[in-house]
């Protein structure tokens, strides 16, 4: 056994999380930045709360509202020249794995002498950045605790990610009360999100015992909800479960990055509009299938886990949650694949794979649809 492993965030989670331990907001500095999307922040209450506890510390405060879905660089530049005008000491992102990711990209563009396309083709141009506290709003991506930031590049037409040791989050604050404003099909798409990440990570050729922890832990948290979800009943329990889940695979893929089923998904939102974690959902079976020769101990185990007998149980019960499912024309299964080749994540996964086999597992997905 040989390995690190690093996570600077703190953590805090629970009801009230964030008033319970406001005290460890103040040394941050005297001007925050709230970056928020135009619905989230609000509807969950995580706006109202944040202002308050500004207030009780007497921060200032201004507001960035404008970070859209699958932020594009041209986004984050504008959040960007916001954050130069205003000049805070930190930031507060809060809202879902979008405005989380923007509110990087907007500190890091604020903090160094950058264009966005720099963050994507030299991250190591990132010497400082002003701190972020995250509040998510969202249980999926666990970008509160990830070092990463998802754009969208329209010059590459996919989505690109940077990472930067500089990017964790300082403070996360995880209160599950803030995911019951999400309209259910949000829930269920982000939960789906969450689990592909456990999923990755474990069966990724970077994971480590500590990952392992963090993977199994969160599958069986996902795996309370299993029924649940199938039954549409997000009560508080369910949220809180997958909150958790939600944070583990964050914890998972901030050390191991995620994978091939990824980096095929990015394709399917940037061209067919698909949520990003429907596109992952509808890639599962195919996923699996391909791993199982190099992996059949660890997906036995997680279809153990979750309580289904085979890959295609699992892959029906994904499938059956993915609204809207697009059709793919035969040109496009090749073009996105040598998308997708452009990840650097497709090394990650248990078996080797190339443009090819991606093709077919396109392919294999959209046809039987
Ligand atoms: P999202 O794009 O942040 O949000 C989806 C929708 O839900 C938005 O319309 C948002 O509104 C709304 N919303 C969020 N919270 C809500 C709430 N509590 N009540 C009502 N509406 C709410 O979705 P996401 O799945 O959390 O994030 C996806 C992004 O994260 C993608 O770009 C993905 O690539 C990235 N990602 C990042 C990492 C990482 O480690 N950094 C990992 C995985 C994925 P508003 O935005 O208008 O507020
Ligand atoms: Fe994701």
């Amino acid at each position: 056994m040989d390995f690190s492993h690093d996570i600077p965030t703190r953590v805090f989670f629970g009801r009230k999380c964030l008033h319970k331990n406001k005290e460890h907001i103040a040394h941050f500095g005297r001007k925050a930045l709230i970056v928020c999307g135009k619905t989230g922040a609000k509807a969950s209450g995580a706006y109202e709360d944040a202002v308050d506890v500004l207030d009780e510390l007497h921060i200032g405060y201004q507001t960035y509202d404008n970070v859209l879905n699958n932020p594009s660089l041209e986004n984050v530049k504008e959040g960007g020249d916001f954050a130069r005008a205003y000049r805070p000491d930190f930031i507060f992102a809060i809202g879902g794995g979008s405005p989380l990711d923007g509110a990087k990209a907007i500190s890091a563009l604020f903090s160094n002498d950058m264009e966005p396309m720099d963050l994507i083709e030299h991250p190591e141009r990132i010497k400082q950045m002003v701190p972020v506290l995250a509040i998510p709003t969202t249980a999926g991506t666990g970008s509160e605790v990830t070092p990463y930031s998802v754009l969208t590049v329209p010059g590459l037409r996919t989505k690109k990610s940077f990472a930067s040791y500089k990017a964790y989050p300082a403070v996360a604050f995880l209160d599950y009360r803030y995911t019951e404003s999400l309209p259910e099909k949000i829930a269920v798409d982000t939960a789906l999100d969450a689990f592909t990440h456990l999923l990755e990570s474990y069966l990724s050729k970077k994971c480590n015992p500590m990952v392992e922890t963090f993977s199994l832990s969160g599958i069986s948290h996902f795996a309370e909800c299993v029924s649940r979800i199938k039954e549409s009943k997000f009560d508080e329990d369910v949220r809180m479960h997958l909150m958790y889940a939600s944070l583990m695979g964050g914890l998972a893929i901030a050390h191991t990055g995620t994978t091939f089923l990824h980096a095929m998904g990015y394709s399917l939102t940037y061209f067919k509009g698909m949520s990003h974690g429907n596109a992952n959902a509808l890639l599962t079976r195919e996923y699996l299938r391909y791993n199982y020769p190099e992996a059949r101990e660890k997906i036995d185990r997680i279809l153990g886990l979750l309580g289904f007998d085979c890959i295609d149980a699992l892959g029906d019960f994904f499938e059956g949650l993915v609204e809207g499912i697009p059709g793919l024309l035969s040109e496009e299964l090749a073009e996105f694949a040598g998308l997708s080749a452009l990840q650097n994540s497709i090394r990650n996964g248990p078996r080797e794979i190339g443009i090819p086999e991606m093709t077919e597992i396109y392919r294999r997905t959209f046809t039987k649809i």
